[in-house]
């Protein structure tokens, strides 16, 4: 997969050099290239941003110079432009799912008040798929943060990059709908809290159900909504007494 990111702070996405997504490029399983807006400027203090037409507080990047950087870098390939706001779509596992499909992603990083709101049109009305997504209720400076949130998501999607794609099947938000069970390692008693017995106890079965039962009882506790969302067809017996 390719993925460019398109930012007047490319230091911010640096941290993308390091762990799981740092070795997928390494490995060539990521191709992923940061580049500096300013660079599609055409003016000498490098102007990415003007005052809002209406009037109101801040500044509001400018659709030409998005404009020069988003041809050059969607380019041919027909890539799927990824536009982090607060105003868009919540992401969730199922967009890093959906994203993790595609063959080139365009991560177009805000700042300020945000981006011309011509820009996403324009690219839509041009026929390429674009989202805006929302990394939560929440305003953030700028798109950055957002963009590592997203491309750590749905790297760690792409075949090869997690060693063990088992991990990836019981997680929270995966297939199953819920939050992922609680985990423990050695040593088996620490501060005087000792791990649960059973899973001391080498009984496969015993196991598998009491992280099943652990899974439901957290996603009733901790998010009902999930829990709500179940698809009751994947529920057994016993699920039903937990
Ligand atoms: N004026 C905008 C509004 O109220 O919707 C907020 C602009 S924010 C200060 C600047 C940039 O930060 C946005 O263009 C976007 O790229 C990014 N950003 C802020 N909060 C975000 C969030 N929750 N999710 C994704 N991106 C966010």
């Amino acid at each position: 997969m390719r993925v460019d990111v398109v930012s007047i702070f490319p230091e911010y996405l640096a941290a993308l050099d390091l762990s799981l997504v740092g070795k997928a490029r390494r490995a060539g399983l990521l191709d992923l290239r940061v580049h500096d807006l300013r660079d599609w400027t055409t003016d000498r203090h490098r102007t990415v941003d003007d005052t809002p037409f209406g009037g109101g507080a801040g500044m509001v990047m400018r659709p030409d110079v998005w404009g020069r950087a988003l041809d050059d870098v969607l380019g041919a390939t027909g890539g799927h432009l990824v536009v982090p706001t607060p105003s868009g779509e919540v992401f969730t596992q199922r967009h890093a799912e959906a994203l993790a499909t595609e063959e080139h992603l365009v991560v177009a990083c805000g700042r300020y008040e945000g981006i011309d709101a011509r820009v996403v049109e324009h690219y839509r009305a041009a026929g390429h798929r674009v989202s805006e997504l929302s990394i939560g209720d929440y305003v953030l400076n700028g798109g950055e943060v957002a963009a590592l949130v997203m491309i750590e998501a749905v790297g760690r999607l792409l075949p090869g990059v997690v060693g063990n794609p088992a991990s990836l099947v019981e997680e929270s938000h995966g297939a199953a709908g819920l939050l992922e069970y609680p985990v423990y390692t050695k040593p088996p008693a620490w501060e005087g809290l000792e791990v649960p017995g059973v899973l001391l106890s080498g009984h496969h079965a015993r196991i598998e159900r009491w992280r099943r039962d652990q899974a439901l009882a957290r996603t009733a506790a901790r998010r009902p909504d999930m829990l709500e969302r179940l698809d009751v067809a994947t529920l057994d017996r016993h699920d039903l007494e937990v």
